[in-house]
């Protein structure tokens, strides 16, 4: 069993950044998109603007991240 990944491809590491509707509160641009953020010790899924700094929304993302633990995986198809 080889625990080897295979080089990247792609020169930088980046987020597809799916725009998600809605205007920026401080710009009014319509260019936000949402990020994965690790801070305090957890996930946030952050939409910002595109355009200026301001952060729009901080709902809480996955626990673990993109990561999905074998364990969680079982108990939510169970539903
Ligand atoms: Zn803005």
């Amino acid at each position: 069993m080889s625990h080897s990944f295979p080089r990247p491809g792609e020169p930088f590491l980046s987020v597809d950044r799916v725009p998600v509707d809605g205007a920026c509160p401080d710009c009014g641009a319509i260019h936000l998109a949402p990020y994965p953020v690790m801070s305090e010790e957890r996930w946030w899924r952050l939409v910002k603007c595109q355009v200026c700094p301001g952060s729009i929304t901080r709902p809480p993302g996955p626990l673990f991240g993109v990561y999905v633990p074998l364990g969680l995986r079982i108990t939510g198809s169970r539903g």
